[in-house]
């Protein structure tokens, strides 16, 4: 099965597809993540690639689906795979609907974290601190909603138009949001 996971900065998602990857049995693949392994070289690429997630801002579509399609190449992806944080723009939507349909494979299912945005901010200031990450301060916070909501937020739209929707509400506690998302995914 695959499924795309939506969701704002800071909605959860992180948690989620890590419980969801055991349940399911497939590999998860976090373009940020990706993307932070690439930035964690020290080539001209990784510094193309830090001047991107540094300012919060998303790194260019062809370059990140190349990356998926490397990453789609290894056998572990033949039993399907759950994207984390791609697609995030309607452009990486159609390349991966394109780049699927070119194996007869599609997408099987979308999720979207639903949070709201006090909540986020909270959520990531708090991560800043436990976790160290370079762009989760305030002003690269407001950003990447920025992008979110203007960028990725129409993809919710383009997947429910497909019938693919599933809404999680991301604001109870993770026990809680993994028992939805248990019980939509086994309705696939
Ligand atoms: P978050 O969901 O908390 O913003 P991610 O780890 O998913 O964190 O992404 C971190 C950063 O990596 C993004 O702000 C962006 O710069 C880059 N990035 C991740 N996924 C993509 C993508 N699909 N397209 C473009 N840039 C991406």
């Amino acid at each position: 099965m695959r499924i795309v996971f939506i969701g704002p900065p800071g909605a959860g998602k992180g948690t989620q597809c890590k419980r969801l990857v055991e349940f399911l049995k497939i590999p998860h693949l976090s373009t940020g993540e990706m993307l932070r392994a690439v930035k964690s070289e020290d080539t001209a690429l990784s510094r193309w690639v830090a001047s991107y997630i540094d300012a919060g801002r998303l790194a260019p579509d062809h370059l990140v689906m190349r990356i998926v399609e490397q990453r789609l190449k290894q056998s572990d992806c033949l039993a399907g795979a759950l994207f984390d944080g791609f697609p995030r723009t309607m452009i990486q939507a159609q390349l991966l609907d394109d780049h699927l349909a070119e194996n007869g494979l599609k997408v099987d299912m979308v999720l979207e974290l639903a949070v709201v945005e006090d909540v986020l901010i909270d959520r990531l200031l708090k991560r800043a601190v436990s976790e160290g990450r370079l762009d989760d301060n305030r002003e690269t916070i407001h950003e990447r909603m920025r992008v979110y909501s203007t960028q990725t937020a129409p993809l919710v739209e383009y997947y429910a138009k497909q019938g693919k929707l599933a809404v999680i509400d991301g604001m109870q506690d993770a026990e809680a949001v993994f028992h939805q998302i248990q019980q939509r995914v086994t309705q696939v």
